[in-house]
């Protein structure tokens, strides 16, 4: 024990322990206490304090689940470094299954308000508490996304545009080699952490569609087994970390319906994979069983993400389509 305790929320963690607690956020009507619940994993020796954050859309509990089969796998004896775990940021949303919190009009998605207003909105509220608790106790941070209830994302990283961010994403594993860069200003937790120097992104897999059974387990495995090799690389805990031989850098370029329907992808479409330009990546049908709309690749590009809830009305979200600019391989120092 080399260390000082740390302090998260109402958690006080000594070096070598494991603690549960919440990050408070005022008093329910009912008397009861309003917090976000969280894990703060307190190594033995000094180290990186890292947050992973889920479920700040609350129809998305990859996080949630990914961050449980992690906590199983840290011993707080052998870490180097702090681990605060946040399964749910969005309490409120998580409960409803829906992206914001249904009581919420005004900043209903956290993911746009971050790090919100100590006296604003019920959502921007939130945000500022957990951001409070965070900001000065935090060295890397990886907020965790999916399709949530209406798609289904691959493997994607937005990372902070900064080389401390851009050196957590590689951090991730071979299998994370998408990785594009988010410009500053965005009102979210990556945007916010990586605002004040430091490491932070927003990894994107899984959807609703692939909740169930085992499905589920091969996604939160997936995600897990990204951040134990981040803890690897940054020597929190033993073992050689791998990465990508490469990363793809680029833009992303929305595809939104172009007419109300049912969306139904191509069958046997790849995700992640080079698509030249003007590959069918679905159709929409009206209830007549015509096509009354293509979605096109709007130019060479990857699919990374793709609708999975088959209604929709013109405008919404079909496919998320990235460009790849370039592809790098410095991310990271490589152990020589
Ligand atoms: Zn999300």
């Amino acid at each position: 024990m080399n260390h000082e305790p740390i302090t998260v929320g109402n958690v006080i963690a000594q070096p070598g322990t494991s603690v549960r607690g919440g990050i408070p956020i005022g008093a329910d009507m009912d008397g009861g206490v309003r917090e976000i619940p969280i894990t703060v994993v307190h190594g033995a020796r000094k180290g990186p304090i890292l947050w992973i954050n889920g479920a700040t859309h609350g129809d998305e509990p990859e996080g949630a689940f990914s961050i449980f089969l992690t906590l199983a796998e840290v011993d707080p004896a052998k870490l180097a470094g702090t681990l605060v775990c946040v399964p749910a940021m969005n309490v409120a949303a998580f409960r409803a299954g829906l992206r914001g919190d249904p009581l919420d009009t005004f900043s209903h998605d956290m993911n746009r308000i971050y790090p919100g207003k100590a006296e604003g909105y019920p959502t921007e509220r939130v945000a500022a508490a957990h951001w409070a608790a965070m900001k000065d106790a935090c060295d890397l941070q990886i907020n965790v996304h999916s399709g949530g209830e209406h798609s289904y994302l691959a493997h994607m990283i937005f990372a902070h545009d900064n080389a401390p961010s851009m050196e957590l994403a590689a951090a991730m594993g071979p299998g994370w080699d998408l990785v594009f860069r988010s410009g500053t200003g965005g009102a979210n937790p990556s945007a916010a952490i990586g605002g004040l120097g430091k490491a932070g992104v927003t990894v994107e897999l899984g959807g609703n569609c692939r909740t169930l059974t085992g499905d589920f387990h091969a996604i939160a495995r997936d995600l897990a087994d990204g951040y134990l090799n981040v803890m690897r690389h940054y020597r929190m805990t033993e073992g050689e970390a791998s990465y990508a031989p490469a990363w793809r850098q680029g833009f992303q370029i929305p595809l939104l319906a172009p007419e109300s329907g049912m969306f139904v992808g191509t069958d046997g479409l790849p995700f992640e994979q080079p698509l030249a330009a003007g590959t069918v990546l679905g159709v929409i049908y009206d209830l007549y069983g015509d096509v009354v709309a293509e979605v096109k690749a709007p130019r060479e590009g990857v699919v990374f993400g793709l609708r999975s809830r088959p209604s929709v009305l013109a405008g919404q979200w079909c496919c998320f389509f990235g460009v790849v600019e370039k592809t790098v391989d410095d991310l990271i120092v490589r152990p020589s």
